[in-house]
């Protein structure tokens, strides 16, 4: 793997240090020597991962990594604060200013590079649904302003630890602002991930009963697990088992003996990006959605339809089942807009979309086919069927008038259908709207208000 990793320190033989070490693992290194630089260099590259001084002059690290986290553009970069600062104090300060990590000098190679790969496989992977998501925004489907996560989110979080004062300590720490419960067998722990919502898993690696790392793999693999964050706790001086389950994919730890304020520093950066994250898929699902779906009455659109209809006929095709297309239009739809306004037109489109969708079957397919046109597409559905569907969706529309928010509170309206089935093999999707159209034309030239059937 390899990644543009930016170093920041205001000495120059720190600097040079970091980017041989880091060039000779082949990851590919930019330089700054201040805050400002290091902001600059930011906006300029591509970058995966900021390994960053804190003491220095003018602007210090802590400032700069607020920076960072704080814009929207910048948020996802992981900062990894290198310094010489060793106390609990500050750790907790680097921190709450929103570094993904905090390593003392001197720093173990192997340590950094394992953190730093670990960090950087983790960006990736929102890295694609960042990506996707900007898609849907330049499209205009996603609301940026719909990606922020609060500064302090609180969640579900699942402690596996078979250590009851260990665990009366976490929960003791974390329990004010969040749902917290224990676990301590492996079998439950599997259980509970796969029933339950969680936000957080934090998993001992000291555990008496059984692998803790085995379990980690295991959580990753269950689809409920591979979304939550993992936390472990290691021992001082275990690196052997840190770095595998780093190279696991857990996304941070803790060493033990735990500092309280560290403890609930590093969750809350965990619950801001599980946040994150859940925001990102859920808006690449929306735009997904949004994409295929007529904004005005929520049915299909057409474009969905036209991808739909091919799969659907051959389907139709091979088990020699027939299929049914109506057309449906408003009659003299003109005239309400001219009488009512535009708005008015629309809401009569809505209750019309909301009552065809009504009336048909599940496994029909309803879509808005452009302007005031719907089409409803029957699988499985022979023509005396569908006769019948159109018929009684015609009477509903003359029987009961449509509600308007403005006088006189309700229209009459009335539709005109058209109907063709698939009776021929080798029929196309395109073959069948032509004659459902036709009939529909007929229906209007013979005064509208009516259902017409296509000939075979
Ligand atoms: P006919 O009985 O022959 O169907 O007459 P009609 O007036 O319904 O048909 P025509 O095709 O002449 O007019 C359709 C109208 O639908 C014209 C257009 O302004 C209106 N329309 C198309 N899309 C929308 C929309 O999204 N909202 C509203 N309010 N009107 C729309
Ligand atoms: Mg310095
Ligand atoms: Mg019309």
């Amino acid at each position: 793997m390899t990644a543009r990793v930016l170093v920041v320190d205001d000495i120059l033989s720190n600097v040079k240090l970091l980017e041989a070490k880091l060039t000779a693992e082949y990851f590919e290194v930019v330089t700054a020597y201040n805050g400002l630089e290091a902001l600059a260099k930011i906006e300029e590259h591509e970058l995966d991962i900021v390994l960053l001084d804190v003491m220095m002059p003018g602007m210090d690290g802590f400032e700069v990594c607020r920076r960072i986290k704080q814009s929207p553009k910048t948020a996802h970069l992981p900062v990894v604060m290198v310094t010489a600062l060793d106390q609990p104090a500050d750790r907790v300060a680097g921190l709450e200013s929103g570094a993904d990590d905090f390593l003392t000098k001197p720093v173990d190679d192997a340590a950094l590079f394992a953190r730093v790969r670990s960090l950087v496989r983790l960006k990736m992977m929102t890295d694609e649904l960042r990506m996707r998501e900007t898609t849907g925004q330049s499209m205009g489907l996603i609301d940026p302003a719909q990606t922020l996560v609060e500064a302090a989110p609180t969640g579900r979080i699942l402690i596996i630890e078979d250590r009851p004062e260990s665990v009366a300590w976490f929960a003791g720490a974390l329990q004010p602002h969040n749902e917290v419960s224990a676990v301590d067998s492996f079998e439950e722990a599997l259980v509970r991930v796969r029933g339950g919502d969680y936000d957080l898993i934090v998993v001992s690696l000291g555990l008496r009963g059984f692998d803790g790392l085995r379990l980690c793999s295991q959580l990753r693999s269950l689809p409920e697990g591979r979304n939550v964050p993992i936390l472990v706790l290691v021992s001082d001086g275990d690196r052997r088992k840190l770095t595998q389950a780093l190279e696991m994919g857990v996304n941070d730890y803790l060493t033990r003996p735990v500092d309280k304020n560290e403890l609930v520093a590093r969750v809350r950066t965990q619950l801001r990006k599980k946040r994150y994250s859940d925001r990102l898929r859920y808006n690449v699902q929306l735009s997904l959605e949004m994409a295929i779906t007529d904004q005005l009455t929520g049915l299909h659109n057409r474009r969905y339809m036209g991808r739909h209809l091919d799969t659907l006929i051959a389907n139709a095709e091979k088990s020699g089942k027939p299929v049914a297309f109506l057309i449906l239009d408003i009659d003299y739809f003109k005239s309400v807009n001219d009488t009512h306004g535009h708005d008015i037109g629309d809401e009569v489109l809505r209750e019309f979309a909301s009552r065809i969708a009504a009336n048909v079957r599940g496994i029909d397919l309803a879509c808005r086919y452009g302007g005031e046109e719907f089409v409803v597409v029957m699988p499985d559905t022979d023509m005396e069927f569908a006769s019948a569907v159109a018929e009684r969706l015609r009477r509903n529309v003359e029987a009961t008038p449509f509600a308007i928010s403005r006088e006189p509170r309700k229209l009459n309206i009335t539709i005109s259908i058209g109907i063709a089935g698939s009776e021929h093999r080798g029929d196309t999707a395109e073959a069948l709207l032509h004659r459902a159209d036709q009939a529909l034309y007929r229906a209007k030239r013979d005064g509208r208000n009516r259902v017409v059937a296509a000939a075979a």
